[in-house]
């Protein structure tokens, strides 16, 4: 069992972390939600579906795709 120390723990930890909903721009403008206007949303799991790129809305889970990834903000 993996200390809350370990290696293991703290890969998994920096992942988590990584993974968090965050602004993402769309030509210098921050992307929000047109369902339920949030602005914070995770890179979707279907990446690598068609090429396209996806943004999950962190409130409503609506799914917005795009040709290019969109940029992530900072926090
Ligand atoms: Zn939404």
């Amino acid at each position: 069992m993996p200390t809350a120390t370990s290696p293991l723990s703290r890969a998994i930890n920096a992942a988590k972390q990584a993974m968090k909903p965050q602004r993402y721009g769309v030509h210098d403008r921050v992307f929000a939600c047109p369902l339920c206007g949030h602005d914070h949303f995770k890179l979707g799991a279907y990446q690598g579906l068609l090429g396209l790129h996806t943004l999950v809305c962190a409130d409503c889970t609506h799914v917005e795709f795009f040709e290019t990834r969109p940029a992530a903000l900072e926090p």
